[in-house]
């Protein structure tokens, strides 16, 4: 596996990425219409996540065994969004004007929301508490006041907090080292994964969280969304002489987690940008009527369903919208 972005410097953490990227384009595959509007974004956030502290404000404790193991995450979406005035000043700046270069579309709607957040139109903290805990409507409102969508602005925050989010993560993983988690959401957030892959000799199946990037070991034949453990309800795709890149879909369900097989591989996978080399399965699973575990921003479908609920999770929150 290759060095995470916390060993790196800003420049080496962005170099990764890009050469990650450049890999992804070498293959013969269509997806430049993904990785020409992401390419900045992912780079920048790579670079700030290696620029942020590690001593960010982590106001999170170890967790009670006995109820972390039971299935409750260690902390929240919202709890790890929140972050100073001054990272989030330096995030929204760096990442909103990757957004508007990727962008274009959007670009004068993203310009916008840049403006408005560093003249202090609107208030950083609103932002995250809206984004984070589901206040859809006070997001709407926020969007409506400053004249966006709401989907953009919902779009351009969710890559805002991303790296600091991460960068939180990373720092609060050694207090769940060791204690069992045997669900299919995030240990950490509680987020659904964006990626499955399978590394060692035995093929163990690890998730990759499409919030907080961290990643925890899963039953291999099991469902993440639903947690059923059918076999015959699990049915993989791939396409011919591409089998190390797979879609894992369940029938149960109906929705799917890209897998990548990283079995004999020594070329250290990026697994930050793994899931954006996958987009093909993505559009693979989608056309035969399944929906993603985890909705990213590349992989967002027409008429999408976001009204089930993932395993575990009842209604201690909306675990359908967008968180990558
Ligand atoms: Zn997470
Ligand atoms: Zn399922």
């Amino acid at each position: 596996m290759s060095p995470t972005s916390n060993m790196l410097t800003p420049e080496g953490a962005a170099e990764r990425i890009s050469r990650a990227i450049e890999g992804i384009r070498r293959q013969p595959l269509p997806l430049e219409n993904i990785l020409k509007p992401f390419e900045e974004i992912f780079i920048a956030r790579a670079r700030l996540r290696a620029e942020l502290h590690s001593d960010m404000d982590l106001p999170v404790k170890a967790p009670d065994p006995a109820r972390f193991e039971s299935g409750a995450p260690l902390t929240s979406e919202e709890a790890l969004a929140i972050s100073s005035e001054a990272d989030w000043a330096i995030a929204s700046d760096r990442i909103l004007s990757a957004l508007e270069r990727g962008f274009p579309k959007i670009s004068d709607e993203i310009r916008v929301i840049r403006e408005a957040l560093s003249d202090g139109t609107v208030e950083p903290r609103r932002c995250q508490t809206a984004l984070a805990g589901g206040r859809d409507d006070d997001l709407a409102h926020i969007a409506s006041t400053i004249g966006v969508g709401t989907e953009t602005l919902r779009f351009a925050l969710g890559q805002v907090m991303k790296p600091i989010i991460e960068r939180k993560a990373e720092g609060l993983a050694p207090l769940i080292a060791g204690l069992r988690w045997h669900r299919g959401y995030c240990p950490l957030c509680g987020s659904m994964p964006e990626l499955s892959f399978l590394k060692g000799d035995e093929g163990q199946r690890w998730l990759r969280c499409s919030l907080c990037g961290h990643s925890w070991r899963f039953v291999r034949l099991a469902c993440p969304f639903c947690e059923m453990e059918k076999h015959e309800s699990l049915q993989v795709y791939y396409i011919a002489g591409r089998e190390q890149e797979r879609v894992e879909v369940c029938n149960e369900c109906g929705r799917y987690v890209p897998c990548l097989d990283l079995r004999g591989r020594f070329d250290g996978a990026v697994l930050e940008v793994a899931a954006l080399g996958l987009v093909h399965l993505d559009l693979l699973a989608q056309e035969k009527g399944h929906l993603p575990a985890a909705l990213c921003s590349w992989n967002i479908v027409r008429g999408q369903d976001i009204t089930s609920w993932p395993a575990g999770l009842g209604t201690s929150g909306e675990k359908g919208h967008q968180t990558c």
